[in-house]
């Protein structure tokens, strides 16, 4: 995987969050702010005219460049968190990555989340789709997996962890100010997180 390859990642994410940028926006008003798909979809709209008007030759400038232009153009807490994460996988990415070397990274992102936010599993946050997704590819690869065999259980399991945040009371962010009525609703961050592994397995598949 190439800066090219890695580009086309993101800019598959861009598209999935613009298309489902109401039903965020639906998620995050029923235990937030109400705020997730406008913030998501200004980021990566900066984003991708960020990667137009000059398009990043490695990925460690290509994920430099997508984690400030987050933490730029995005107010909420999303936008450090999804920032930090790509500014900890810039920081990690070698010139061209394998599959382990992605999951690495990727690695390396969701420790990024962890240390800027304080959350931990279960905490019904982004983490909580990011996590297992990680820990799916880490697991595919060492069973001798293929790239798309691999990505394609990462979005599921990103998926899983997802819908595993539905009956958890959140401890973290915006949600938690609602304490027990928090339940009963999937989070906003973890919902955008399946879309960027569902972006991950249809484009570096
Ligand atoms: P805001 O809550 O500031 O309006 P967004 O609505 O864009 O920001 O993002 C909300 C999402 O951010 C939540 O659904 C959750 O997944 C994630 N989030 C919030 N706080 C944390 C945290 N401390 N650690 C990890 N993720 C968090
Ligand atoms: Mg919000
Ligand atoms: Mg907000």
């Amino acid at each position: 995987m190439d800066a090219t390859a890695l580009t086309a990642w993101l800019r598959e994410f861009a598209r999935l969050v613009a298309e489902n940028k109401d039903e965020l926006t639906a998620l995050d008003s029923a235990i937030g702010d109400g705020d997730h798909g406008v913030n998501m979809d200004r980021g990566l709209t900066a984003v991708v005219a960020a990667l137009d008007a000059e398009p990043p030759e490695t990925p460690s400038a290509l994920f430099k460049k997508v984690g400030m232009t987050l933490i730029s153009k995005v107010g909420g807490a999303s936008g450090p968190l999804y920032g930090t994460a790509f500014l900890r996988m810039s920081a990690a990415a070698d010139a061209e990555l394998d599959g382990p070397g992605f999951a690495k990274v990727l690695r390396a992102g969701l420790d990024g989340v962890v240390a800027r936010g304080k959350a931990a599993p279960g905490d019904k946050t982004m983490i909580d789709a990011l996590a297992p997704a990680v820990d799916a590819l880490d697991a595919a690869f060492a069973s001798g997996a293929g790239l798309a065999d691999a990505f394609s259980a990462a979005s599921e399991a990103a998926a899983r962890g997802r819908e595993a945040t539905v009956p958890l009371v959140a401890r973290k962010g915006r949600a938690s100010y609602l304490g027990e009525r928090s339940a009963g609703h999937p989070d906003p961050g973890a919902t955008s997180v399946t879309l960027l592994m569902r972006a991950a397995a249809s484009t570096l598949g």
